[in-house]
């Protein structure tokens, strides 16, 4: 993926939005979505009820599925994330949500997994997916980038990943009731 060459920044500066638009989906909230988002036919829809950052995230990861035209059965209504191809959309997301110089900036004001994803404007589901994701040379960039204090604080996000992700995952941890509006 070449952010530069298709005029866009990724990281902190990542607008799914406009990204989705450019690509020619289109992108709405609907009180229809049973869990945070889900695409279906160049059609993007999040719930309303999602904080700004979670709405981000959400955009970002079904441009994703867009790209992959995943349009035969329609995608994220059922098992956000539970299956290997939802991990794998949510991993490119991710990526794309969270540069290795943003998070090296973030990790050295804090070590609290809420902050640091309060930072870099995504959820801390997709901070956990993306901290899971990095690679070696990412571990690389981000040691000298944030001149070795960021080894702790890391160290810290990764364990509550670890932890945390098999069950952050779920729509039904932010309560919504999709059907009360419809
Ligand atoms: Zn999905």
């Amino acid at each position: 993926m070449d952010a530069k060459g298709a005029g866009l920044h990724w990281g902190q500066g990542y607008d799914p939005l406009g990204h989705a638009e450019s690509l020619g989906a289109e992108v709405y909230p609907s009180w229809k979505v049973a869990g945070w988002g889900d695409y279906r036919a160049g059609r993007i829809r999040y719930h309303p009820r999602l904080t700004q950052a979670e709405a981000r995230c959400t955009v970002a990861h079904e441009v994703v599925h867009h790209e992959h035209r995943d349009d035969v059965l329609g995608y994220c209504g059922v098992g956000w994330l539970d299956g290997r191809l939802e991990h794998h959309v949510h991993a490119v997301a991710a990526r794309r949500l969270v540069v290795v110089s943003d998070l090296a900036e973030a990790v050295r004001w804090s070590d609290h997994p809420n902050e640091i994803a309060e930072q870099l404007v995504v959820d801390t589901r997709t901070l956990y997916v993306r901290v899971l994701g990095l690679s070696l040379g990412d571990y690389r960039e981000l040691q000298v980038r944030a001149r070795g204090s960021v080894r702790r604080s890391l160290d810290d996000v990764r364990r509550f990943a670890a932890k945390r992700l098999p069950t952050c995952c779920s729509p039904r941890r932010i309560k919504i009731k999709p059907s009360a509006h419809d």
